[in-house]
């Protein structure tokens, strides 16, 4: 595969650390099931940064 095109992202699961990824084009406040421990994670940004990381949403 190249290595063009969209780069990928890595976000860590809060809850097992595992590095899972994203496309990108997911939208703030949507759902992400770890592939790994299946915890339902929302996508959220950080206020100054604008940093993606993932959070439990039980
Ligand atoms: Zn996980």
């Amino acid at each position: 595969m190249a290595l063009k095109g969209a780069m990928k992202l890595y976000l860590t699961c809060p809850m097992c650390d595992a590095d899972i990824p994203v496309s990108g084009d997911e939208k703030v406040g949507s759902e992400i099931y770890c592939p790994y421990c299946q915890t339902p994670l929302k996508l959220r940004k950080t206020k100054d940064t604008e940093e993606l990381y993932l959070q439990e949403d039980f």
